[in-house]
């Protein structure tokens, strides 16, 4: 059967029109593990993209953690969690993430992404107030407007902003819902300032800790934990396990009494199927390591500072960024990407992140850091940008 001519039309239409703005995305396949060298095309790249910031993707007490775990598991959970997909090894990893966070329950979920979108669309309803930073994740503003709540977005990280908004709206139960660490500028949301406004105004806090978790805190607890603040501090928290921890999956964190009704209502929990349980059972060996093993997060520190350093040295524009998600601002999405190409010819991978993923006129190399690179990695790094900057640094006026 051939493609009915209007959709035939409108596939290409919108392939030109992205080819043509420079916004056109594709594969880049790897034939490699993950890691801070990577295969691609044929070439071992130094790879400083992506989200692996403790370096566990690849490492060999998860990769027999995991053959152990199908050997006993299976592969699939073929069922979804309330039906016959939930297993023993879910209740355990659930348990130990519930432990190390301090908090009464948690809730595993398939990815990140519909943990947003089940936590937002089952919470929230038609009669509520939504408030969100900005610069949130995708999958939680996509998640807002699933819930079909008054859905408000605030200045980045502007606590007056949100306060005026909090203080005109007539809704009763209110969220106020940032990222911890934001994904594509690196910055930590104020979130003291968050937690008062909201006790204040009596708004539920949802914290989205993709970039916190692992990386920030005591053990990786965090941004509560980075602050300083009560483990229940912050009434709901989201993890991914597909960043810090190397595996995939992901968890809300927070009270009994919330999750339980959550539980009954988040439709991205109840209509799919369950996470498969070996991989559950993995992540159990991967929380060991991201709470005991100190030392990667040090590392990891202290790659930050030797990079920044290097970078303002240079004369680069970075941001207020001391997590491992280090930007270097470029302005239009044609630099970024002739710098992202230009370090590709020097077998060094960063990507360049372009409009609509940011703001038009903030086009960036978004570098990340993991805890398998070396002093050395980021001094190939810093000689290859060093080879750039005379044609690419010292913009003016890049926002
Ligand atoms: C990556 C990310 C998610 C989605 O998590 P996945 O497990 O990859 O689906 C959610 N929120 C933030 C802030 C993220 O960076």
């Amino acid at each position: 059967m051939s493609l009915p001519s209007a959709w035939a039309q409108w596939a290409d239409a919108v392939i030109a029109e992205r080819t043509a703005a420079g916004l056109l995305r594709r594969y880049q396949t790897l034939a490699s593990p993950q890691g801070a060298r990577v295969l691609r095309d044929g070439r071992w790249l130094l790879n400083f993209c992506s989200n692996d910031y403790l370096g566990l993707a690849a490492d060999a007490r998860l990769r027999s953690a995991l053959q152990q775990a199908v050997a006993d598991t299976g592969v699939g959970a073929g069922a979804s969690a309330l039906v016959c997909g939930h297993h023993h090894a879910h209740d355990a990893l659930a348990e130990a993430l519930a432990d190390w966070l301090g908090v009464e329950l948690v809730l595993l979920f398939g990815n990140g992404y519909l943990a947003n979108l089940g936590v937002l669309q089952g919470l929230a309803g038609r009669d509520d107030a939504i408030f969100q930073d900005r610069l949130n994740h995708a999958s939680l503003l996509d998640g807002g407007l699933a819930s079909g709540a008054a859905h408000q977005r605030y200045r980045h990280a502007d606590v007056d902003d949100l306060q005026a908004r909090l203080h005109r709206t007539p809704a009763r139960r209110r969220l106020v819902v940032s990222d911890g660490v934001f994904s594509m500028d690196g910055d930590i949301a104020p979130l003291p300032d968050l937690l008062r406004l909201a006790q204040t105004h009596e708004a539920l806090l949802v914290l989205d800790e993709a970039h916190a978790f692992g990386v920030l805190g005591e053990q990786g607890r965090g941004s509560v934990s980075h602050f300083g603040l009560a483990a229940d501090a912050v009434p709901l928290r989201v993890g991914t396990l597909g960043k810090a921890f190397g595996v995939y999956g992901a968890f809300v964190a927070g009270p009994r009494a919330l999750l339980a009704a959550l539980q009954q209502l988040a439709r991205p929990g109840i209509y799919t199927t369950a996470l498969p349980p070996a991989l559950a059972m993995t992540t159990l060996t991967a929380l060991q390591l991201v709470r005991d093993e100190d030392w990667r997060r040090q590392h990891l520190q202290n790659l930050v500072q030797r990079l920044r350093a290097g970078l303002l040295a240079q004369g680069w524009t970075l941001m207020a960024s001391d997590t491992p998600i280090q930007p270097v601002l470029l302005g239009s999405a044609e630099r970024a990407l002739a710098v992202s190409q230009a370090l590709a010819e020097r077998a060094i991978w960063v990507a360049a992140i372009r409009p609509p993923t940011v703001p038009a006129g903030t086009a960036r190399l978004r570098l990340t850091l993991t805890a398998t690179h070396t002093d050395a990695d980021v001094d190939a790094l810093l000689d290859a940008m060093a080879q750039l900057a005379p044609a690419h640094a010292c913009l003016e006026d890049v926002a």
